[in-house]
Protein backbone atom coordinates (compact mmCIF):
# COMPACT_ATOMS: atom_id res chain seq x y z
CA UNK A 1 0.00 0.00 0.00
CA UNK A 2 1.60 2.76 -1.37
CA UNK A 3 -1.16 5.41 -0.56
CA UNK A 4 -1.06 7.34 2.51
CA UNK A 5 -3.08 5.51 5.01
CA UNK A 6 -5.23 7.10 7.65
CA UNK A 7 -4.44 4.51 10.49
CA UNK A 8 -7.10 4.97 13.22
CA UNK A 9 -5.89 3.74 16.96
CA UNK A 10 -8.26 3.13 19.67
CA UNK A 11 -7.44 2.10 23.57
CA UNK A 12 -9.11 2.69 26.53
CA UNK A 13 -7.03 5.69 28.43
CA UNK A 14 -4.30 3.95 30.06
CA UNK A 15 -3.32 1.51 27.57
CA UNK A 16 0.14 3.27 26.57
CA UNK A 17 -1.35 3.94 23.21
CA UNK A 18 0.84 7.57 23.58
CA UNK A 19 3.99 5.98 24.24
CA UNK A 20 3.72 3.28 21.76
CA UNK A 21 3.02 5.38 18.56
CA UNK A 22 5.68 7.90 19.33
CA UNK A 23 8.14 4.79 19.38
CA UNK A 24 6.82 3.65 16.45
CA UNK A 25 6.93 6.42 14.37
CA UNK A 26 9.89 7.92 15.71
CA UNK A 27 11.84 7.73 12.62
CA UNK A 28 8.61 8.05 10.33
CA UNK A 29 7.09 11.41 9.35
CA UNK A 30 3.55 11.33 10.06
CA UNK A 31 0.53 13.39 10.88
CA UNK A 32 -0.74 13.32 14.10
CA UNK A 33 -4.38 14.52 14.32
CA UNK A 34 -4.57 17.16 16.99
CA UNK A 35 -8.35 16.27 18.54
CA UNK A 36 -11.41 18.75 19.15
CA UNK A 37 -12.57 18.80 22.59
CA UNK A 38 -14.56 20.06 25.09
CA UNK A 39 -12.78 18.32 28.00
CA UNK A 40 -10.76 20.73 29.94
CA UNK A 41 -7.08 20.28 29.70
CA UNK A 42 -5.45 18.02 32.27
CA UNK A 43 -2.31 19.71 34.20
CA UNK A 44 0.52 18.65 31.44
CA UNK A 45 -1.81 19.04 28.25
CA UNK A 46 -1.27 22.08 25.82
CA UNK A 47 -3.44 23.87 23.95
CA UNK A 48 -2.62 23.22 20.01
CA UNK A 49 -0.37 20.30 21.03
CA UNK A 50 -2.24 18.06 22.42
CA UNK A 51 -6.17 18.75 21.77
CA UNK A 52 -7.67 22.32 20.70
CA UNK A 53 -9.51 22.79 24.27
CA UNK A 54 -12.38 24.18 22.64
CA UNK A 55 -15.96 25.04 24.38
CA UNK A 56 -19.13 23.82 24.15
CA UNK A 57 -20.70 25.91 21.29
CA UNK A 58 -17.50 26.50 19.01
CA UNK A 59 -17.60 22.35 18.95
CA UNK A 60 -21.66 22.48 17.85
CA UNK A 61 -20.50 25.05 15.26
CA UNK A 62 -18.03 22.90 13.66
CA UNK A 63 -20.11 19.63 13.93
CA UNK A 64 -23.01 21.76 12.15
CA UNK A 65 -20.33 23.29 9.52
CA UNK A 66 -19.24 19.80 8.78
CA UNK A 67 -15.72 20.72 10.03
CA UNK A 68 -15.00 17.15 11.65
CA UNK A 69 -14.51 13.56 9.43
CA UNK A 70 -15.83 12.39 12.79
CA UNK A 71 -16.93 12.90 16.09
CA UNK A 72 -18.33 11.69 19.19
CA UNK A 73 -19.48 11.71 23.30
CA UNK A 74 -17.15 10.04 25.62
CA UNK A 75 -17.58 10.41 29.03
CA UNK A 76 -19.33 13.37 29.06
CA UNK A 77 -17.09 15.21 26.62
CA UNK A 78 -17.09 16.06 22.94
CA UNK A 79 -14.14 14.67 20.95
CA UNK A 80 -13.99 15.78 17.52
CA UNK A 81 -11.12 14.79 14.51
CA UNK A 82 -11.23 18.28 12.20
CA UNK A 83 -11.67 16.94 8.55
CA UNK A 84 -9.06 19.49 7.05
CA UNK A 85 -5.76 18.52 8.38
CA UNK A 86 -6.26 15.18 7.52
CA UNK A 87 -7.16 15.73 3.90
CA UNK A 88 -4.32 18.42 3.52
CA UNK A 89 -1.67 15.93 4.33
CA UNK A 90 -2.88 12.96 2.97
CA UNK A 91 -2.58 14.97 -0.33
CA UNK A 92 0.81 15.97 0.42
CA UNK A 93 1.77 11.84 0.70
CA UNK A 94 1.80 11.69 4.51
CA UNK A 95 0.04 9.19 6.79
CA UNK A 96 -1.70 10.13 9.03
CA UNK A 97 -2.44 8.76 12.68
CA UNK A 98 -6.12 9.49 14.30
CA UNK A 99 -6.20 8.08 18.08
CA UNK A 100 -9.76 8.00 18.80
CA UNK A 101 -12.62 6.14 20.27
CA UNK A 102 -14.68 2.76 18.63
CA UNK A 103 -17.38 5.30 18.04
CA UNK A 104 -15.42 7.86 16.05
CA UNK A 105 -13.74 5.17 14.37
CA UNK A 106 -16.17 3.50 13.17
CA UNK A 107 -17.30 6.89 11.40
CA UNK A 108 -13.92 7.12 9.82
CA UNK A 109 -14.11 3.46 8.55
CA UNK A 110 -17.38 4.18 6.76
CA UNK A 111 -16.42 7.32 4.94
CA UNK A 112 -12.95 5.98 4.41
CA UNK A 113 -12.90 1.57 4.07
CA UNK A 114 -8.96 2.22 3.09
CA UNK A 115 -8.47 3.34 6.56
CA UNK A 116 -6.52 1.03 8.65
CA UNK A 117 -7.70 0.72 12.26
CA UNK A 118 -5.96 -0.64 15.48
CA UNK A 119 -7.01 -1.83 18.65
CA UNK A 120 -4.71 -1.76 22.05
CA UNK A 121 -6.12 -3.86 24.48
CA UNK A 122 -4.91 -3.46 28.13
CA UNK A 123 -3.64 -7.01 29.80
CA UNK A 124 -6.66 -6.80 32.38
CA UNK A 125 -9.31 -4.63 33.31
CA UNK A 126 -8.13 -4.06 37.07
CA UNK A 127 -4.74 -3.52 35.31
CA UNK A 128 -5.87 -0.84 33.23
CA UNK A 129 -7.95 0.78 36.80
CA UNK A 130 -4.61 0.34 38.21
CA UNK A 131 -2.56 2.15 36.04
CA UNK A 132 -5.25 5.43 35.63
CA UNK A 133 -5.06 5.62 39.34
CA UNK A 134 -1.11 5.43 39.34
CA UNK A 135 -1.20 8.02 36.53
CA UNK A 136 -3.38 9.97 38.98
CA UNK A 137 -4.87 12.74 36.42
CA UNK A 138 -8.50 12.01 37.62
CA UNK A 139 -10.58 11.59 41.16
CA UNK A 140 -11.75 8.46 41.60
CA UNK A 141 -15.63 8.55 40.39
CA UNK A 142 -14.18 9.95 37.01
CA UNK A 143 -11.34 6.73 36.68
CA UNK A 144 -14.84 4.65 37.70
CA UNK A 145 -16.34 5.83 34.73
CA UNK A 146 -13.59 5.65 32.45
CA UNK A 147 -12.83 1.83 33.19
CA UNK A 148 -16.98 0.70 32.87
CA UNK A 149 -16.41 2.57 29.00
CA UNK A 150 -12.88 0.87 28.27
CA UNK A 151 -15.25 -2.56 28.88
CA UNK A 152 -17.39 -1.07 26.59
CA UNK A 153 -14.71 -0.56 23.83
CA UNK A 154 -13.25 -3.41 24.25
CA UNK A 155 -16.00 -5.47 23.38
CA UNK A 156 -16.03 -3.82 20.40
CA UNK A 157 -12.19 -4.55 19.27
CA UNK A 158 -13.39 -7.08 16.91
CA UNK A 159 -14.31 -4.80 14.55
CA UNK A 160 -10.61 -3.58 14.20
CA UNK A 161 -8.74 -4.26 11.58
CA UNK A 162 -5.88 -5.34 14.18
CA UNK A 163 -6.15 -6.08 17.34
CA UNK A 164 -2.49 -5.98 19.66
CA UNK A 165 -2.06 -5.88 23.57
CA UNK A 166 0.23 -4.09 25.74
CA UNK A 167 0.99 -5.85 28.79
CA UNK A 168 5.14 -5.67 27.92
CA UNK A 169 6.08 -1.98 26.33
CA UNK A 170 8.06 -3.30 23.97
CA UNK A 171 6.37 -5.92 23.27
CA UNK A 172 3.51 -3.92 22.05
CA UNK A 173 5.84 -1.21 20.13
CA UNK A 174 7.24 -4.37 18.21
CA UNK A 175 3.59 -5.96 17.47
CA UNK A 176 2.61 -2.67 16.58
CA UNK A 177 6.03 -1.88 14.28
CA UNK A 178 5.02 -5.47 12.43
CA UNK A 179 1.20 -4.17 11.56
CA UNK A 180 2.90 -1.11 10.40
CA UNK A 181 5.02 -2.44 7.93
CA UNK A 182 2.46 -5.11 6.90
CA UNK A 183 -0.14 -2.56 5.81
CA UNK A 184 2.65 -0.55 3.83
CA UNK A 185 4.03 -3.15 2.22
CA UNK A 186 0.90 -5.32 1.50
CA UNK A 187 2.29 -8.39 2.84
CA UNK A 188 0.06 -10.57 5.38
CA UNK A 189 3.05 -10.74 8.10
CA UNK A 190 0.54 -9.19 10.57
CA UNK A 191 -2.61 -11.27 9.64
CA UNK A 192 -2.07 -13.09 13.16
CA UNK A 193 -2.89 -9.85 14.53
CA UNK A 194 -6.37 -9.60 13.12
CA UNK A 195 -9.55 -10.57 14.56
CA UNK A 196 -10.32 -13.48 11.91
CA UNK A 197 -7.28 -15.38 13.94
CA UNK A 198 -9.41 -17.06 16.92
CA UNK A 199 -6.52 -16.41 19.32
CA UNK A 200 -7.48 -12.77 18.99
CA UNK A 201 -11.10 -13.38 19.88
CA UNK A 202 -10.05 -14.99 22.78
CA UNK A 203 -7.39 -12.74 24.02
CA UNK A 204 -10.12 -10.15 23.61
CA UNK A 205 -12.74 -12.30 25.76
CA UNK A 206 -10.38 -13.15 28.50
CA UNK A 207 -9.49 -9.41 29.03
CA UNK A 208 -13.42 -9.08 28.98
CA UNK A 209 -13.80 -11.95 31.57
CA UNK A 210 -11.44 -10.46 34.37
CA UNK A 211 -13.43 -7.25 34.20
P1 LIG B 1 -8.89 11.52 26.87
O1 LIG B 1 -9.94 12.36 27.53
O2 LIG B 1 -8.38 10.44 27.80
O3 LIG B 1 -7.80 12.33 26.26
O4 LIG B 1 -9.61 10.76 25.67
C1 LIG B 1 -10.77 10.01 25.89
C2 LIG B 1 -11.06 9.16 24.66
O5 LIG B 1 -11.39 10.03 23.56
C3 LIG B 1 -9.86 8.35 24.20
O6 LIG B 1 -10.34 7.06 23.85
C4 LIG B 1 -9.37 9.09 22.99
O7 LIG B 1 -8.72 8.23 22.07
C5 LIG B 1 -10.66 9.61 22.42
N1 LIG B 1 -10.50 10.71 21.49
C6 LIG B 1 -9.53 11.67 21.45
N2 LIG B 1 -9.73 12.48 20.42
C7 LIG B 1 -10.83 12.04 19.77
C8 LIG B 1 -11.52 12.46 18.58
O8 LIG B 1 -11.16 13.41 17.91
N3 LIG B 1 -12.61 11.74 18.24
C9 LIG B 1 -13.05 10.67 18.94
N4 LIG B 1 -14.13 10.03 18.49
N5 LIG B 1 -12.42 10.24 20.05
C10 LIG B 1 -11.32 10.91 20.46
Amino acid sequence: MNEPTIFIVSAPSGCGKGTILHEVFKDIKVFYSVSCTTRQPRDCEKDGVDYHFISVEQFDKMAENDDFIEHAGFADNQYGTPKKPIYDNLAEGRDVVLEIETNGAFQVKEKRPDAVSVFILPPSIPELRRRLLKRGTEPVEKIDKRVAAASAEIARADRYDFVIMNDELDDAIADFKTVYSAVKSGDRSADRFRPTNDDIIKMIDEVLKNA
